[in-house]
């Protein structure tokens, strides 16, 4: 256990005199929940009895929003609980105790290391490209016959930007067939790249694809822990297996229903994420600083070794950012006064930014 990286979850910002705080350090959506979805899990009594295991309604309701079988749906406790599903099920130790190898890009998702290093497998983490985008040609090469599993994390947590449909068609083409390729695609609903991959079509013409959403972002619902996977029978066979049971309640199933029927509401309030985040980045370019394509609802900053100063004089203006060590700060969008209020730290913040 000693061996497995540590989890440090996005801390909420210190009170500053006189200062509004922001929390703008785990990417969550700074908008109050739906009123439909307040509605729908208000008068949810029955809480002595277990959950639907299976989440059925909330399966079915995807199934018609997705335009894919229900079966091929398998819920978890967050898109991570679902992550660790296909992680349990497909990536660990083998019988003569050597490990599974799980490949994927770095930095990326800070829980990837954790939930692999948990399956007993072993990480193979491939750098990504100075502009953030995944290496795909070294992941390729990364492939062994023990790698078992590849993560692709479209847009990339923390750096922004969203793989390309036809870079990634090559390179799922390229990786052996038994090898099962999970898209993750947490912030699906922000991406505004005309050539990014859809992983649901990826996953519509390749048996080894799987795919991960979430409620956690676009729709606002980060605390009820509700996201899955879509893949085929091959693959859910296995997931079902693999699932902690009971893990969605039915306070989030229903939260999450009612969210799907309300999705051009979502679809609004992720537009005003949007543009809040075309008008951060393109502030910050205007501001001379070199910031990757934003894809999400997160910028990332470069800053190596200032990393630390610029957290801390973030914290001086009761913003909480996301610091990575001395390779860079990914700073979610947030409230409109909480955005201009990092812009303006990034105006009078003195080092010159260099890309990593
Ligand atoms: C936030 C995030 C998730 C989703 O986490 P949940 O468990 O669904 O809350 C998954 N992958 C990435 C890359 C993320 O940033």
């Amino acid at each position: 256990m000693s061996r497995l990286p540590k989890y440090a979850a996005g801390r909420p910002p210190a009170p500053v005199e006189g200062l509004t705080s922001y929390k703008l350090s785990s990417n969550e959506n700074p908008l109050a929940p739906l009123p439909a979805v307040t509605e729908a899990i208000v008068h949810e009594s029955a809480i002595n009895r277990y959950p639907d295991a299976v989440a059925t309604r909330l399966r079915d309701a995807l199934g018609a929003f997705l335009d894919v079988p229900a079966d091929d749906i398998v819920t978890g406790g967050g898109s991570l609980g679902a992550l660790n599903q296909i992680l349990a099920a497909f990536a660990g130790q083998r019988e003569d105790g050597t490990e599974d190898e799980v490949v994927y890009a770095w930095r990326s998702f800070e829980a990837y290391p954790i939930s692999v290093g948990l399956a007993g497998a072993k990480s193979v983490q491939v750098p990504v490209l100075p502009d953030g985008r995944h290496d795909l040609d070294a992941m390729l090469a990364a492939v062994t016959d023990r790698t078992r599993v590849i993560l692709l994390c479209t847009p990339n947590n923390p750096t922004g930007p969203a793989l390309r449909r036809d870079e990634t068609e090559r390179f799922i083409r390229a990786v052996r067939s038994d090898v099962l390729i999970v898209i993750d695609e947490a912030y699906q609903e922000f991406v505004r790249d005309p050539e990014a991959v859809d992983g649901i079509a990826m996953y519509r013409k390749y048996p080894n694809v799987a795919v991960l959403r979430t409620f956690s972002k676009a729709h606002g619902l980060a605390n009820l822990r509700v996201g899955y996977s879509v893949s085929h029978p091959e693959v859910t066979q296995y997931l079902r297996i693999a699932a902690v049971p009971f893990a969605v309640s039915t306070i989030a199933e229903s939260a999450a229903i009612a969210s799907l029927e309300s999705f051009a509401d979502v679809v609004g309030r992720v537009q005003t994420l949007v543009d809040e985040r075309d008008r951060v980045t393109a502030g910050l370019r205007e501001l001379g600083w070199d910031v990757p394509d934003a894809q999400g609802n997160f910028v990332w900053l470069s800053l190596g070794e200032a990393t630390p100063d610029f957290a801390q004089r973030a914290a001086a203006q009761a913003l909480s950012v996301r610091a990575f060590g001395t390779e860079g700060v990914r700073v979610s969008i947030g409230e409109p006064e909480a955005n201009t209020r990092f812009l303006d730290l990034c105006r009078v913040f003195t080092r010159v930014p260099q890309s990593s």
